[in-house]
């Protein structure tokens, strides 16, 4: 690892134009399964992971189905896992209903230390911390510490634009405390303490859709977070983790220490992405200012900020990984262009319907109703409903989510909203 400021100030410019086959811009989600994919496949490839921060990964819980990862990835991506069940489950008003698909989650340590392994221990690899990129072009990258890296293909892993977020989209916002728990009584629990609860909805709503989401890493370690598919992006999170004590007390758990926080908001877009052949596929080729001659488009955007998530979920790890294990499989001078704007491609299609779904979620129906529709989903075959976290919904799909006993009118917000429920 470069300590980059002290490094570049001792250097002078003299790291000025390290040579790199990838310079990977951005040490979050995608960035580092981009490197561990690469790695994997090409040990002696020369590259550079910038990240702003101290560590890579922020402060996150990703988490996942894991029979929606892509299976070529298994040999790099095992070892991120840091917790897995064997099924999960899902609480509202009316039902609780488990569910057999498994899920997992890797944290941000996880992510950290399996990255920093895998590339502090090749040949070539380099990891720069604290030192945030100032200005990509298409081959290379300037730190704030005046280093420059050049790149045969540049990767741009810095995250979602904050000013592009939620243009034509809902809102999935949450608070979460990662921490230690006792429970106290169990008779007040209503879930299975061993599995995960995606969604106990049978709490008080407003603002949207309310739910919390439990993650049980441990007999007493839980991560709890509040979460609301809203309108709006602004959240207090000191009163949610007031909210969040007061829930737990209520399902008889007592909250002993809080290890850990983490916070987003997601956006659930409803307006159609830009085309395929768009800027952010070529990666704002000459925008960019290219200089160095690559067939490929470079930077090359990934994770949030090449649109590489499911619009329905906010989530994005499962697209993630395609994209990681399509640059992992190619030469830098010789990348997967064509199957880059087929997947791109496919994932736009699929998520037209996803599209659809938030648009009748956060246009169509009274934000009080919104909880109607997320029973009435859940209420759906488990192949449907996993169909659905995949992003792959079947040819059937629709009708039967638009059709089968469909929602009622009143949902909707061309009639005058009755009641919160029912
Ligand atoms: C709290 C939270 C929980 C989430 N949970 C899930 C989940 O369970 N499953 C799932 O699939 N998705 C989840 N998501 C959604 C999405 O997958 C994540 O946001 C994911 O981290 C996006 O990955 P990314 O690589 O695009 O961005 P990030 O992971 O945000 O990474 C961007 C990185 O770039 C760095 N950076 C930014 N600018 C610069 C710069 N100029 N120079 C150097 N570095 C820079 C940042 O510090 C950051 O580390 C969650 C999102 C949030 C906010």
């Amino acid at each position: 690892m470069k300590d980059q400021a002290s490094e570049a100030r001792r250097n002078g410019r003299s790291r000025c134009c390290n040579k790199y086959d990838y310079v990977i811009v951005g040490g979050g989600l995608h960035g580092s399964l981009a490197a561990l994919s690469i790695l994997h496949n090409s040990p002696h490839a020369r590259i550079a992971l910038i990240e702003k921060e101290a560590a890579l990964g922020g402060s996150h819980t990703w988490s996942f189905f894991p029979h929606h990862i892509h299976p070529e990835s298994a040999p790099w991506f095992a070892d991120l896992i840091y917790k897995s069940w064997p099924g999960h489950q899902v609480l509202f008003p009316g039902f609780h209903r488990k569910l057999s698909c498994g899920y997992a989650s890797i944290t941000s340590e996880s992510l950290h230390r399996v990255v920093m392994e895998m590339v502090e221990g090749s040949v070539n690899g380099e990891i720069f911390l604290g030192d945030p990129a100032v200005r990509l072009t298409s081959d290379r990258v300037v730190l704030k510490s005046g280093a420059v890296l050049r790149g045969r293909l540049v990767l741009d892993g810095r995250g979602q634009p904050e000013n592009e977020v939620f243009k034509g989209a809902g809102v999935q916002k949450f608070y979460g405390v990662e921490a230690e728990v006792e429970l106290v009584d169990k008779t007040r629990l209503g879930f299975d303490p061993t599995q995960p609860c995606l969604m106990d909805a049978t709490v008080k709503g407003w603002d949207g859709y309310r739910f919390f989401y439990i993650l049980p890493f441990a007999a007493e370690r839980w991560l709890v977070e509040e979460t609301f598919f809203s309108d709006e992006a602004d959240f207090d999170n000191g009163e949610s983790r007031k909210r969040i004590e007061r829930y737990l007390h209520k399902r008889g758990v007592r909250l002993k220490d809080v290890l850990r926080e983490e916070s987003g908001a997601l956006a659930m877009p409803w307006r159609n992405p830009a085309p395929c052949n768009d800027a952010r596929l070529t990666g704002d080729y000459a925008e960019a200012g290219a200089s160095y001659p690559s067939p490929y488009p470079s930077p090359f955007k990934l994770g949030l900020r090449g649109g590489w998530y499911h619009p329905a979920t906010g989530y994005s790890l499962v697209q993630g990984v395609e994209v990681a294990v399509l640059l992992g499989k190619y030469a830098p001078h010789a990348p997967p262009g064509e199957e880059i704007c087929a997947l791109r491609k496919g994932l736009a299609r699929r998520s037209r319907f996803m599209r659809f779904l938030n648009w009748m979620l956060f246009r169509a129906v009274h934000p009080g109703k919104r909880l109607n529709l997320m029973e009435r989903f859940y209420g759906f075959s488990e192949g449907l409903i996993d169909r659905y976290y995949a992003c792959r919904p079947g040819r059937f799909d629709p009708w039967m989510l638009l059709f089968w006993k469909p929602p009622h009118p009143r949902y909707f917000k061309i009639l005058p909203e009755k009641g919160s429920h029912g």
